[in-house]
């Protein structure tokens, strides 16, 4: 019900969130494939998505 909603929210808020920390760790988290490689390349190796530096 309305709970499960804010829930799923919550849930996603959090999934963007960790994107956006992992540009600064040893690991990134493409935002548009969520393939997590080691921090390097400025395109995600797996969808060739450019991420920046
Ligand atoms: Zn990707």
């Amino acid at each position: 019900m309305e709970d499960a909603f804010l829930d799923e929210l919550d849930e996603r808020g959090r999934a963007s969130a960790a994107v956006v920390v992992n540009l600064d760790a040893d690991t990134r988290t493409c935002p548009a494939c969520l393939h997590v490689y080691a921090k390097g390349p400025v395109r995600c190796p797996e969808c060739r998505l450019h991420i920046g530096a």
